[in-house]
């Protein structure tokens, strides 16, 4: 109360009035294009990145994932069988659970894999049927991280914008199991590239609440976003873990390190028979903790239960539940949503 008076103080002398609606209505979350423009292109391929660019995000995500030889690859999974044509390249070299590992390949082996629109390795049959061919015969590849960073400190050269990077760290405790420090090696290599303090324009995202904790330790200076879901990682059992960062105790002590709280929107609307969704009070206990709310994933060929259409999803996530932030495949419908709403300055 007493900032606010002061902040009218200084506003009177400078001459403006000082209108809260104003302020209220240049309110701006955030968008971040999640795994490129995903919904059109093969995620996480320049291509898709590059399309992203376009549609005038502010965060453009990567998953970052480390090869047998060290190299930071942007990839979702830590394994290749859904988005390459590893099998066919290199029969024999699944581990025992029968999936093949970025861990288990060199650069230059991962180098000739085509990537494709995501598929179930089982049938062949493509995740989202109405997306790009799976069939195309293009030959998309995994992108080096570093180049990714380039591509976007490139893109953000030539036209004159700022499109920030939201990067997450994939399975540390796999990796530390593998005789990896993959959050160091992320932490070092945005700080290569200049991202590394409090006001650059990249977020620092995990799933692993001791990454979460260890990444200041290990120099991370910027804004740190922990994930959080139902069941916890895929190749590390901390279900538990995530259960408990949605208790007010949990939440106090992630607070001291996490600048986001950024949990699946399945945990901030649950679907309901009366009325179709039901608000939880996950968004306003992060808040209470000082921590910004984002969250993920929105799409318009899959949409959140209990929802009937985007319109009313981004209703609840933007008027209800006020996100900070919000990751999409289809960047472009939730800038356009935010812009016609006066959340979103126009284009230029
Ligand atoms: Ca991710």
């Amino acid at each position: 109360m007493k900032k606010a008076l002061c902040l009218v103080a200084a506003v009177a002398l400078l001459g403006f009035s000082f209108d809260p609606a104003l302020a209220a209505e240049t309110w701006t979350p955030k968008v971040a294009a999640h795994r490129g423009a995903s919904g059109y292109l093969p995620e996480h391929t320049l291509p898709a990145k590059t399309m992203a660019y376009a549609m005038d995000p502010d965060y453009i995500e990567q998953d970052v994932v480390m090869t047998k030889d060290g190299v930071l690859m942007v990839m979702h999974d830590p394994q290749l069988d859904t988005t390459t044509d590893v099998a066919k390249k290199f029969p024999g070299r699944q581990r025992s659970d029968g999936k093949f590992y970025v861990a288990d390949f060199t650069l230059p082996e991962i180098e000739t894999l085509v990537l494709t629109e995501r598929f179930d390795p089982e049938t062949g049959k493509p995740v989202f049927s109405g997306r790009f061919p799976g069939d195309s015969g293009i030959p998309f590849r995994l992108p080096k991280f570093e180049d990714e960073l380039k591509l976007i400190q490139g893109l953000n050269k030539s036209t004159g914008k700022d499109v920030g990077v939201y990067v997450e760290v994939k399975e540390p405790a796999f990796y530390a199991r593998e005789g990896k420090d993959i959050t160091q090696a992320v932490i070092d290599t945005l700080t290569k590239y200049g991202y590394n303090s409090p006001d650059s324009n990249a977020i620092l995202q995990i799933f692993d609440y001791d990454a979460v904790k260890s990444a200041r330790e290990k120099g991370w200076k910027g804004e740190l976003a922990m994930l959080v879901t139902k069941n916890g990682q895929h190749l590390t059992d901390d279900k538990k873990v995530h259960e408990w960062l949605m208790t007010p105790e949990g939440m106090a002590e992630v607070s001291k390190y996490a600048t986001i709280y950024a949990p699946s929107f399945a945990l901030l609307a649950v679907p309901d028979d009366q009325t179709g969704y039901k608000i939880t009070g996950l968004a306003d206990m992060a808040r209470k903790n000082g921590m910004k709310v984002h969250s993920w994933t929105l799409r318009k060929d899959q949409l959140w239960p209990g929802f009937k259409s985007m319109e009313q999803a981004l209703d609840a996530a933007f008027k209800e539940i006020k996100l900070d932030g919000l990751f999409s495949d289809f960047p472009d419908e939730v800038v356009k949503y935010l812009r016609k709403n006066g959340m979103k300055p126009a284009a230029n």
